[in-house]
Parts: C-alpha cells; sequence; structure tokens
C-alpha cells in the first residue's frame, strides 16, 4: 500500500550520534542501532476514526527517530502496519450501518493527509492487514505445525467446522518477559484491550486469537486450511514485520497501550516463527495523551482530531512543535494553549534566522540539537538549543564560519519543522 508523499528532508554538514532510546524491556537507556542499518516496525492505526493528537504525537515521535538515524548516515528501514480489518472497525459499521471497508479507506486516507501536513518521512513498507491475509494464513499454519497453536470450537458450529485458532502461550518460556506484568496485571489487561479471557475451550485465560472462522455478517477470507476466517490483531504485525523487515528488529514501537498484550503477544508469535529468543533487540512507547483531565480516547470520546485542527487555521508547524515539546515518554495533558505558544516560538526563530547574515554562526546549536536528540530524543533541550541561538545577542551569532541557513537546514532535517 502506499503510504503517503513524504517531505523533502534538508541535507546539513557533518553527521549526528547514534541516538540512545530507553528500551522497555530492559529499562535501560541503549543504543538504537547495531550496526551499518536500522529498522523499525511501529503499529499502525485502526482506522475508524480520524487521527487524533495521541496518535500524531506516536508517529512524530517515531520520525524524530527516523530522522536521526538518517542524520548518522545509517540505511533505513521502516515498515508500519495498518490494522484495515478488525472488531472496532466492525462494530463502528455496525452502529453507523456504513460499510466498514469505505470507513477503513476514508479513514486511511485522513490518516494520510495528516501525517503528509505534519511532515512525517513516510514508512518505506506500509502495509495492510487485508492484503496480508495470505502470509498471515502461513503463519498460522506453521504455528498449529509446530505445535504453538490450536483450534478452539466455535460454540453452535457442527462438529465438523475447523473452529478459531488460538496461540499456545504455555509453549513460550520467555511469554511476559516485554511487560514484565505479574499475572493478575496481564489478566486484567488483556480483558481491557481487546482480549477474551472467558472463551470456552482456550487452554489459558491469556492465549490470543490468530485465525477466527468465518461468522455470519462478518468479511472473510480464504485461509485455505485453517478455512475461512479473518486474522486476530497481534499476529498481523509480527507477520507484517517480517515479511518486511531483517530480524531481529532494531526497534519495535507503538503507544504505551501496546506494550501488553498487543507487543508482549506479536513478539512471542515472533518467537515461534523465527526461532529467535529475542526478534526485537529494544521497544520504545510513547506516553499517552490526555484533555479534559482523561486519556484520549476513543471510547471516552474526548478526541482532538488532528483535521479538525488544521482545517480551523492551526498551522501544521506549530502543532508538530507543539506535540514534539513534549517528550515522547511522558504521559501529558492537552490544553490548546501550546499552539499559541509554538507559533509566537516559530516567530521568533525564522525572525532570527532572516536577522543575520548567511554566513551567522549555528554550528554549536546544530551540535547541541544533535547531541539532545541522541539523548533518548531529548525534543526540549533541542528545542532550547535554538531558543538560546535565538535569543543570543546577534553579533555573538555572526562570528562563526558556520552559516545560518545550516540551522534552519537542521531544524527542518532534525525537528521536521521547515521554517520558510
Ligand atoms: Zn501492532
Amino acid at each position: 500500500m502506499h503510504p503517503w508523499t513524504g517531505p523533502i528532508v534538508s541535507v546539513i554538514p557533518g553527521t549526528g550520534e547514534v541516538p540512545r532510546i530507553r528500551d522497555d524491556i530492559s529499562g535501560e537507556v541503549r543504543p538504537s542501532v547495531a550496526g551499518e542499518s536500522a529498522n523499525l516496525y511501529v503499529c499502525g492505526i485502526t482506522p475508524y476514526d480520524s487521527t487524533h493528537l495521541g496518535h500524531a504525537f506516536t508517529y512524530l515521535a517515531f520520525d524524530l527517530l527516523v530522522r536521526a538515524w538518517r542524520d548518522l548516515g545509517v540505511s533505513v528501514r521502516y515498515a508500519q502496519g495498518l490494522t484495515d480489518v478488525d472488531d472496532p472497525l466492525l462494530e463502528r459499521a455496525r452502529a453507523t450501518g456504513k460499510d466498514w471497508s469505505k470507513i477503513a479507506a476514508r479513514q486511511t486516507a485522513v490518516y494520510k493527509a495528516d501525517m503528509a501536513a505534519l511532515r512525517v518521512i513516510p514508512p518505506d513498507f506500509y502495509r495492510g492487514v487485508v492484503e496480508s491475509v495470505p502470509q498471515i494464513v502461513n503463519a498460522v499454519e506453521r504455528m498449529i505445525d509446530v505445535g504453538q497453536a490450536y483450534r478452539v470450537a466455535v460454540p453452535g458450529s457442527p462438529a465438523s467446522s475447523l473452529g478459531d485458532v488460538y496461540a499456545d502461550l504455555g509453549g513460550d518460556p520467555d511469554f511476559g518477559s516485554l511487560a514484565g506484568l505479574g499475572r493478575e496485571a496481564q489478566d486484567r489487561l488483556f480483558a481491557e484491550r481487546g482480549g477474551d479471557p472467558d472463551r470456552p475451550g482456550k487452554r489459558d485465560r491469556l492465549d490470543p486469537l490468530l485465525w477466527r472462522a468465518a461468522r455470519p455478517g462478518e468479511p472473510s477470507w480464504d485461509g485455505r486450511t485453517l478455512g475461512r476466517g479473518r486474522p486476530g490483531w497481534h499476529i498481523e504485525c509480527a507477520v507484517i514485520a517480517s515479511a518486511e523487515l531483517d530480524q531481529p528488529i532494531d526497534v519495535l514501537g507503538g503507544g504505551a497501550d501496546l506494550i501488553f498484550p498487543h507487543h508482549e503477544m506479536s513478539v512471542s508469535h515472533s518467537r515461534a516463527l523465527t526461532g529467535l529468543d529475542q526478534p526485537v533487540r529494544l521497544t520504545m512507547h510513547t506516553g499517552m495523551v490526555h484533555y479534559d483531565g482523561q486519556k484520549m480516547s476513543k471510547s471516552l470520546g474526548n478526541l482532538v482530531f488532528v483535521s479538525d485542527l488544521l482545517e480551523r487555521g492551526v498551522g501544521p508547524a506549530a502543532l508538530r512543535l507543539a506535540l514534539i515539546g513534549h517528550h515522547y515518554g511522558e504521559d501529558w495533558e492537552w490544553r490548546g494553549r501550546e499552539v499559541a505558544l509554538a507559533e509566537a516560538r516559530l516567530n521568533r526563530w525564522r525572525d532570527a534566522i532572516r536577522s543575520v547574515k548567511p554566513q551567522g554562526h549555528s554550528g554549536e546549536a546544530i551540535a547541541k540539537i544533535r547531541a539532545a536528540l541522541a539523548d533518548n530524543l531529548d525534543t526540549a533541550a533541542a528545542i532550547a538549543a535554538v531558543d538560546e541561538w535565538v535569543s543570543a545577542a546577534p553579533l555573538a551569532r555572526e562570528r562563526s564560519p558556520y552559516a545560518a541557513a545550516d540551522l534552519r537546514r537542521a531544524i527542518d532535517a532534525l525537528l521536521g519543522i521547515k521554517l520558510y
């Protein structure tokens, strides 16, 4: 699937440092790259509603990582999935009387436009679940073959029917190592986040669905030996990631609400499919954006959509700067006034860069931005480095062989903000 048309990224002199990021598995801040290349898998949206600020915050964080990798000069392979068929989408279709695939197509288009407006570099590989069904079927068949998956009869269907397929987590001794949660928290989050702990016939309450046999009124695809049906949620990301990226993956990412069960389960499936103990080197998760005192979420209905803000005249550069002003790992509250503050800051940056001669000093500021981003994507420090340069006396800025225009290019290349 074509993602969106990416921005032209400025080139700046020199190279950046290896970005170190906080790994959720070990809790340590570690180098995000092991060699000459870096690969990243980020979970995509489920397109039943527009892109809200929580989504934008997540994809901007990974965009900053991709930009830091490109600045380092390593070759980057970035894959992103798109959950273009799943229960929430089908529920939305039932509730509104619309066709599920039309909702998905419409909201995917809005998402792409939002990402393009925010100057997010598109993934190299953008794959939906629907187009990946044959590979997912392969993977589920293989998991049955190696004894890591089993069939569960569908209540009310004849004994001859093939049933649903579930992963057998009992076959994975490393299950639970990613999130590091106790069984009680695992049970609670599994039930809250799309799991079906009470489904009769499962070997363990946590075992996740891999393949759901066709039900009346639901879309289904040819599953060969599995029978007609559709994929479960966690297997799709394991399959899309392994279809596009060499394993182990350097960084697996998404919002913090995906750590458990989604990424725990996905990585468990990847272990079963690849035979690797550690199919993922690092995981990076982004904080939750709150609004009106609660986490911004579809179920609470307190969403602020990117497309609405842009339609109301909010500048995409100001919105981007307002969002990346928060550290990717923090939970924070959207208050709305951030945009005006970001707009004022952008104006100060523009005025300062325009006011100095092209050969004005900027090398030190660029080095500080690079160092800040390498330090677990410390965007506040990177923004402060630009502020510091801007507030320095014009004479001091001009006493250097470096070009001021390079700072403008660095703000574009590293922070994704084009000043003019
Ligand atoms: Zn995913």
